[in-house]
């Protein structure tokens, strides 16, 4: 049975609520920094560990990000998302390479 995320982000946080969520969201990051770096150094199961720890911070992330509200959460992220898109088109300037299609104009 697939569990839809948005629902039980909701849940988890409705039952142990921001502070605790905030503390494992910590926690997670920690976990999630040591994973890149047992990766970057490509230690057995690294890519396991990795996959793990990304679905864990995503997950907690989620759940913080549900608390915001969503009208900033999506104006923040298109302005993000705008700044790598100018940040990358940039760069292919400043190194002559062709700009990709999905950089627009
Ligand atoms: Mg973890």
């Amino acid at each position: 049975m697939a569990h839809n995320l948005d629902s039980v982000c909701r849940s988890a946080m409705a039952h142990w609520g921001f502070p605790a969520q905030a503390d494992i969201l910590q926690e997670e990051c920690g976990e999630l920094i040591v994973a890149l770096s047992h990766a970057r150094r490509l230690r057995p199961e690294s890519e396991k560990e990795l996959l793990e720890e990304a679905v864990d911070v995503y997950i907690m992330v989620r759940q913080i990000m549900n608390e915001l509200d969503q009208d900033k959460v999506q104006s923040m992220i298109q302005h993000k998302l705008g700044r790598t898109v100018d940040l990358i088109r940039e760069e292919r300037v400043r190194k002559g390479q062709p700009k990709p299609a999905i950089l627009g104009n």
